[in-house]
Order: structure tokens, then sequence, then C-alpha cells
């Protein structure tokens, strides 16, 4: 029987490049990597999101400074036995946010005005660059997200059902949309701060660990991982 016991955050931000971010890329490294964790990805917010790029640099530098968030934080992790890789995290309409997994920068740049896509059109640039997509917090409640429109998840892998920062009665909905749509589920800590409470109560936990985004996203598809939830290790689709 397989030991889950590599945990992985699978969605947190850094002051680089999320404008809400506390921390610099390497200490959000660091706490995870304090924490135990095998390793992250870096989701920060995307153009269209909460985003701390100069929107008013050319594509191409733009993309650059998200891609170099993912890279001081992987400079700080080498040769400790830690993983970082790279994700973002894009507003697609109405406050509504999706995780974005297994892409680099040539895609970025190979996609200028990305974050201008319709939602079709950017989950299906991202599925054929063998990307993975999941609904963030689909039914948070907060100032910034417009009331009582529906998570249009329909083009996505997974729905995002624990968010450590939800509710509970968020999170139970967003299980209820998992199981309905049959999609698959992943578990995030969100956190924007290298002392933050989530971190060590949320990510997913593999049985081994994915030192790339292709092995990341071939264990996402294969739903080979458990979640975190609250610091316990459970089924995916518990
Ligand atoms: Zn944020
Ligand atoms: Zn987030």
């Amino acid at each position: 029987m397989k030991e889950y016991t590599y945990k992985f955050e699978m969605h947190s931000h850094t002051n680089w490049c999320s404008a809400c971010g506390n921390s610099s890329p390497e200490e959000m490294a660091a706490a995870y990597w304090d924490a135990g964790y095998a390793g992250m990805v870096i989701t920060d917010h995307f153009l269209s999101g909460n985003s701390a790029v100069d929107r008013s640099l050319p594509w191409e530098d733009k993309m650059r400074a998200y891609w170099r968030a993912y890279e001081a934080a992987k400079a700080w992790a080498q040769g400790k036995g830690f993983t970082v890789l790279f994700g973002v995290e894009h507003l697609y309409g109405n406050g509504k946010e999706v995780l974005t997994y297994g892409i680099g920068l040539d895609f970025l740049l190979a996609h200028p005005d990305l974050h201008k896509y319709s939602l079709k059109d950017y989950c299906a640039a991202v599925h054929e660059a063998g990307g993975f997509l999941s609904h963030a917090h689909p039914f948070r409640r907060a100032a910034y997200i417009k009331d009582g429109v529906e998570p249009q998840n329909e083009d996505m892998d997974a729905v995002e059902v624990f968010n450590f920062y939800n509710e509970d009665e968020e999170n139970r909905l967003a299980v209820e949309l998992a199981r309905e749509a049959g999609k698959l589920t992943t578990s995030g800590g969100d956190e924007h701060i290298q002392d933050g409470d989530a971190i060590g109560k949320a990510g997913v936990v593999f049985a081994e660990c994915p030192k790339d985004n292709k092995r990341l996203v071939e264990l996402l598809r294969a739903g080979d991982y458990m979640l975190n939830v609250k610091g316990r290790v459970v089924p995916r689709n518990g």
C-alpha cells in the first residue's frame, strides 16, 4: 500500500507578484520547508486579479516578473530537497478565480494577453499545453466577489474543495460542486504570509514528490493523492 507523506502546497502567494502578498518568494519557501512540506506551487494573482506586477510593462517583461518570483523561491530551495513549482491564479470574471498548474514561461510568452482570453479559450490553451485547472474557492463570499454568480467550472479539471481561509460552509458547497460535476478535488492554504496559519494545514499529499510540472499534472490527473484538510490527511473524495 502506498504511503501518502509528501505534503505539497497548491495555493500560495508572494509579495513580488501579488498585491495582497506579505512575504517574499524565499520567505514563503522557507516557511513551507520548515513546516515539513515536500514542495509548493506558487500561484500569484495573474494580471486581471490582485497582481503586483506593473501592468504598463510589455508582455514579455510582465511574464518574466512572474517567473522571477518562482525562480527566487526555487533558488532558495536548491539543495534542500524542497520542490518549488510555477503556477498562477487567474481571475476569469466576477471575482472568481482558477488555479492554473503545469504551465511555464514559454507558455506565457506564447500567449500574449492571456488574461483577456474568454474562460473557454483560457482553459483550452492551458490544456493544450498539458496544464491542469482547479477552480479556486468557488463559493467564497467576499467584498471583491460578485454575489450570486455560479462558478463556471465546466472546462476545469478540479475544484478546490478545501481552502484554509474559507468558511466551512463555503468549502462544503465546493465539495458538493466537485461531486455533482464529477471533478477531481484540491486543497490549498491560499497563504499570503510566511507565518500564516494555513501553513501545515492545507495542500495535497502525494506518495512521491513531483519534481516538475509534468509529474505534478500526471499525479493530479491520475487522482493519485490525498488532501490535507486542517492538518489531517484525508481521501480526496472524502
Ligand atoms: Zn490574494
Ligand atoms: Zn489565492
